[in-house]
């Protein structure tokens, strides 16, 4: 597939990162670093680089836009918002919040997390967002793990998922709730945000953090075991606002729209961090995917940036070329990408229908920001990832003989890995310091991820190295949904894949043994779909599932997931040396 070439539009400022090769020549960290606006001292708080800062020159710019379920816009200014979260942690200090602690965010994208989260960092405590679609399940781990000591949440998902769990969880002191309808009685046990906020000091100054503090958590899966929660630091704020000059091109003025849900990385590394940093207008939009209504708010909130997921493109691409041609796109500059790959077809696509090409761009929630991408002044070859970010080293690299890890030649497959030392990089997997360390070797950071670079350096995934199931962009461990379904009385064996889906990317598909005394059937088929449903939320769940005789192992007794995937899709079995019987 032919390169697209890009051409420079009238009417829309130059791009940012004019020419790779010089921007990477002439890149530091250091010259990043220069131009935040830091604490007396040297300190470096991302709340303050995304709020406080802009206040004396854009104090009455609308920094979040949000359109509420209802229909209506809820906007607050950046002084609104430097109030709201001075607020937040005054409260968060008044309740004896230490700093350092770990605050849960549990809300759908309304105004109160963004505070939340802000307000948090301000606070010098750290920020962990939860997807509100997780079901009690992955809740209580990473609430567990992360030792919560304040959950911010609604009255309904309180009761819904978190009261039940609240015995269990020793560490969390207070859960903060925002009131859905005026009045509503609340759960005994939870404090009313509103009227705390209301109380505390809109003046409370920005703790004096270090560059090195820890300020967000963010949990991943892995093949094994439970959720991995890796920490980041404030300094991660340099890479948030670089990557959002040079990758997503910001300029002064931008309507910035992301996606994603701050229940995941992207939706807090650019859609809170980066897009402030840069003085922008967040739109926030609280209502779930819906094609056309997303194409009229592009043009009604007259987005200039988008950043999205290759599963939205895709169900974007099933409502046609024509649906796009009736909305008036023109002030879109810049579209890009994230989270999965993105097909050759989508970016072709793209050009034709929107018209603008998709950029798509590569991290995972480890690097805490972009690493990878296609930038805007650069031709894009569908299907790649495009070109590491000036100031990162990536490479593809194999293990050899002598255990140390050796790039492989030029158009090779092998690991990706980068080189340790950018500032969004995670400090630790909390509680985990050993798996931590095992993601180091011959000083690279390897990501798990198999792919290749191209003679001009371009990169090209080429799929996970492990078991990880990506569904709609959501990472989620095989692990954590096979202990669900064993707890089930007549499940014996629980091996989980991910299926290759054309709009999700994959689908997670269980199997399951019986234990037995029970018999198969579709009763019992639907009622074990329905457990882990309830048990883990509608995007971990298994959306299929079937029951088999017996689960393949490996002699040393593991489920060979990638034997069950093969057979799924009638590929190669591959090495079956280590099965334990034929
Ligand atoms: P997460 O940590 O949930 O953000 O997931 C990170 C993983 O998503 C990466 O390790 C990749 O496997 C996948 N991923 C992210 N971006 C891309 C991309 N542009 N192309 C292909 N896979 C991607």
């Amino acid at each position: 597939m032919e390169a697209i070439e890009k051409r420079h539009e009238p009417g829309h400022p130059s791009p940012n990162l004019r020419d790779y090769d010089d921007a990477c020549a002439r890149f530091s960290w250091a010259a990043a670093r220069a131009l935040m606006a830091q604490l007396p001292g040297g300190g470096l708080n991302i709340c303050f680089e995304a709020v406080d800062r802009h206040v004396p020159l854009l104090g009455e710019h609308v920094a979040l836009r949000c359109l509420t379920r209802q229909g209506t816009r809820r906007e607050l200014t950046y002084r609104e918002l430097a109030a709201q979260t001075s607020r937040f942690a005054d409260v968060l200090a008044r309740l004896g919040v230490a700093k350092g602690a770990r605050v849960f965010g549990l809300m759908g994208r309304i105004p109160e997390l963004y505070v939340a989260a802000l307000g948090t960092l301000k606070r010098g405590a750290v920020f962990c967002p939860l997807f509100s679609a997780f079901g009690p399940e992955p809740l209580f781990s990473r609430l567990s793990i992360g030792d919560g000591a304040v959950l911010v949440t609604t009255p309904s998902l309180y009761r819904k998922k978190v009261a039940g769990l609240r015995e269990r969880l020793p560490a969390l002191q207070h859960v903060l709730l925002v009131r859905e309808t005026p009045g509503e009685e609340l759960p005994p046990g939870t404090l009313e945000l509103e009227a705390l906020l209301r109380a505390a000091s809109p003046d409370r100054p920005v703790e004096p953090t270090r560059p090195e503090d820890p300020a967000l958590l963010h949990f991943t899966s892995g093949t094994t075991g439970k959720p991995k929660g890796a920490l980041h630091c404030h300094r991660a704020v340099v890479q948030h606002h670089v990557t959002g000059a040079l990758a997503l091109d910001f300029h002064p003025a931008d309507v910035f729209w992301c996606t994603a849900d701050p229940g995941w990385v992207t939706g807090t590394s650019y859609g809170i961090i980066s897009p402030l940093t840069h003085g922008l207008t967040v739109l926030v939009d609280e209502n779930e995917f819906d094609g056309e209504r997303w194409y009229r708010q592009l043009e009604e909130e007259r987005v200039t940036v988008w950043y999205t997921a290759p599963t939205a493109v895709r169900m974007l691409m099933r409502l046609g070329d024509e649906l796009p041609r009736r909305f008036d796109l023109s002030r879109l500059r810049f579209i890009a990408s994230v989270g999965e790959p993105l097909n050759p077809e989508a970016v072709q696509w793209s050009v034709r229908a929107l018209p603008h090409a998709i950029h798509d761009n590569w991290w995972q929630t480890e690097t805490g920001g972009i690493m990878i991408a296609n930038f805007r002044a650069m031709p894009i070859k569908p299907g790649s990832m495009g070109k590491p970010l000036p100031g990162i080293r990536a490479g593809v690299v194999e293990k050899q003989a002598n255990g140390e890890y050796a790039q492989v030649p030029t158009g090779a497959v092998g690991e990706l890995a980068l080189r340790p030392g950018w500032p969004a990089m995670f400090a630790t997997y909390l509680h985990e310091e050993e798996r931590y360390r095992r993601c180091f070797a011959s000083d690279w950071y390897l990501t798990g991820d198999l792919a290749r670079v191209d003679a001009d350096g371009y990169f090209w995934f080429v799929g996970r190295g492990d078991d990880v199931i990506k569904s709609s962009g959501h990472l989620i461990g095989p692990f954590e949904v096979e202990s669900v379904l064993l707890e089930h009385p007549a499940v014996a064996e629980a091996g989980v894949i991910g299926k290759p889906d054309p709009v999700a990317g994959e689908l997670v598909k269980a199997f399951v043994s019986l234990k037995p005394g029970f018999a198969e059937g579709e009763a019992l088929r639907a009622e074990l779909l329905a457990h882990a449903r309830k048990r883990l939320g509608a995007v971990v769940a298994p959306k299929e599932l079937a029951i088999v005789a017996s689960l393949p192992r490996t002699r040393s007794g593991k489920i060979m997931r990638r034997l069950l995937k093969a057979r799924e899709l009638g590929l190669p079995e591959g090495d079956l040396s280590t099965l334990e019987a034929p």
